[in-house]
């Protein structure tokens, strides 16, 4: 029924999470009627988004460059790691500003029904870099789920053998149990920051 580009348009917005057909046809028709400057803009974002968008060498967040923003700001705390599954955790806990520190972002969550081991994440560079010094405290951010909480759990007992200095912390209790951090609101979130508590 549409014209083969329009279709191709629609296809390609369907694939999008949250997007119907219905959605992505109304997108598509959207930017059919759009400048021609706006249209490219959109194409370039996207593009640039995979061209340019790398993975902080010391954290592992997103980054345009070697290192993350959090990383090269000097007035974040290096004492104090936070450590989330995925790059998109760290973004709401720096809406909430009850942290200071840096983050290290692990790639995932230990799940072995899906294949996902110790390995798989960035565990052995977290170690590397408690046990370079200087650490005093690792937040453990992972989601309130049930892969979440095994990963805190297999971390706090790494580190308490391989830095029995460092003071392992995990977010208060309030959390709505089973979801992910992302969907947390900024109060209830920096409240289990604010009130975490040593594992
Ligand atoms: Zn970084």
């Amino acid at each position: 029924m549409l014209a083969p580009p329009l279709q191709r348009l629609v296809t390609e917005l369907a694939k999008l999470p949250g997007i119907g057909n219905r959605t992505a046809q109304r997108l598509a028709f959207h930017v059919l009627r759009t400048s021609d400057l706006d249209a490219r803009a959109l194409a370039q974002a996207i593009i640039d988004v995979k061209e340019k968008i790398t993975f902080c060498e010391i954290c592992f967040n997103l980054a345009e460059g070697p290192r993350c923003a959090i990383c090269l700001d000097e007035r974040r705390d290096r004492s104090v790691i936070c450590v989330v599954e995925e790059p998109n955790d760290v973004i709401p806990v720096e809406r909430t500003h009850e942290f200071r520190g840096r983050y290290h972002v692990l790639g995932g969550a230990l799940s072995p029904i899906d294949g996902v081991d110790p390995e798989d994440l960035k565990l052995g560079e977290l170690y590397a870099r408690v046990a370079a010094g200087g650490v005093t405290e690792v937040v453990l951010a992972t989601n309130p789920t049930t892969t979440g909480e095994a990963t805190a759990l297999h971390i706090a007992t790494a580190l308490r053998e391989r830095a029995p200095g460092v003071t392992v912390t995990r977010l208060a209790s309030g959390l709505p149990i089973g979801s992910d951090l992302e969907y947390a609101d900024e109060v209830t979130l920096g409240r289990a920051l604010s009130g975490r508590r040593a594992l």
